[in-house]
């Protein structure tokens, strides 16, 4: 098996290199928190069922209880800041990178110490002062329909602005984080010139207006109304998984590659946590965020998910083990954060929706 090169470290390793509740909801889910010491408060953007299980064991295992409130990455942050230090939340546990940046910079979390996660998780995938941990790891790769693109077609993000892909793809609209950690990364790796370059080219090229999630530029792809789609590795395994036929017919339909690999390697993102600088339960905060970074719980919660796990010795699950290795980009994510407006403002220059 080769080993991956950048993303996940030096060394060889045996992996794939790897608004959902309103806010009365989440207003009344945190009434009623209790103050003591052996209780940890969650703002959770990962939904309940891909996270309860593993708090729960966490609970079994330590004595902490857990309360869980989930709601929407974006929302649950602006709900962070609003609170300020009566915020109950001890730990924010989301999604992107970009996301954990804003947050440190918005004042709502706080620098821990931890010799358990600096071992464990690469220096790449978290905060250098321990604002916030990576917990797992995604890839943005691209879908193709097996019908109309050979992979031999495909290299690296930067050629799909080539004249040959024009009115060929989806991807989805330039407000959304992905794409502008996406865009971010490219400004970190190739400059602000060749990102120019690539974003007029690309928006050139989009069969339609972005809209919709990932999954639905999945469906686009299988339904014909574009060659291929840039997405998030996890939305693919989950359609391969799914309980609606729909949406397995339409993950079939499609096949993922790794762009960038002669090169700088593909995206990669991760989920994360911090604690927060309101947190009264700062220990217990540390343990569980401890917790989700130990092998077991890594391999279970990357698995739910459809990630990679973040700690390098521990190996994705089997649908992403035969997906393939994959060379992962190594640069730091923090940078993802700190180039995210100047990313915004390339995407609105190059007029992506
Ligand atoms: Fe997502």
């Amino acid at each position: 098996m080769r080993a991956i090169q950048s993303g996940f470290g030096c060394r060889p390793v045996l992996r794939r290199a790897a608004a959902i509740f309103a806010t009365g909801l989440l207003a009344s889910a945190l009434v009623g928190f209790p103050a003591q010491a052996q209780t940890v408060n969650v703002y959770s953007a990962r939904q309940e069922a891909l996270i309860k299980p593993v708090l729960d064991q966490f609970t079994a295992s330590s004595g902490i209880q857990v309360n869980l409130v989930t709601g929407d990455g974006d929302a649950l942050l602006a709900r962070l800041i609003n609170e300020g230090r009566n915020s109950p939340a001890d730990v924010l546990l989301t999604v992107d990178a970009g996301r954990l940046y804003r947050a440190r910079e918005a004042g709502v979390l706080r620098p821990v110490e931890s010799a358990f996660l600096e071992r464990a998780i690469p220096s790449h995938l978290r905060d250098s002062e321990g604002y916030w941990f990576g917990l797992s790891v995604r890839a943005r790769v691209i879908a193709y329909s097996r019908e109309r693109v050979k992979p031999a077609e495909l290299s690296t993000y930067e050629a799909l602005a080539g004249p040959q892909w024009r009115g060929r793809i989806c991807i989805r609209s330039s407000g959304n984080i992905y794409n502008q950690s996406l865009v971010a990364g490219m400004l970190a790796t190739e400059g602000q010139a060749a990102t120019a370059r690539w974003l007029e080219g690309l928006v050139a090229n989009l069969a339609r207006s972005p809209q919709g999630g990932d999954r639905d530029q999945i469906k686009a792809v299988a339904a014909g109304q574009c060659d291929l789609a840039v997405v998030n590795s996890y939305y693919y395994g989950a359609m391969l998984q799914s309980d609606d036929a729909a949406e397995r017919t339409a993950a079939e339909a499609v096949a993922i590659f790794f762009p960038n690999q002669a090169g700088r390697g593909t995206h990669i993102n991760i989920s994360g946590a911090g604690v927060t600088a309101a947190a009264d339960n700062v220990e217990a905060a540390i343990a569980l965020i401890e917790y989700l970074a130990r092998p077991e719980a890594q391999r279970w919660y990357a698995e739910r998910n459809n990630e990679y796990p973040v700690r390098l010795d521990v190996e994705p699950g089997a649908l992403l083990s035969s997906w393939g290795d994959f060379k992962a980009d190594s640069v730091d994510v923090v940078e993802l954060g700190r180039l995210n407006a100047p990313a915004v403002m390339a995407m609105d220059r190059a007029n992506w929706k």
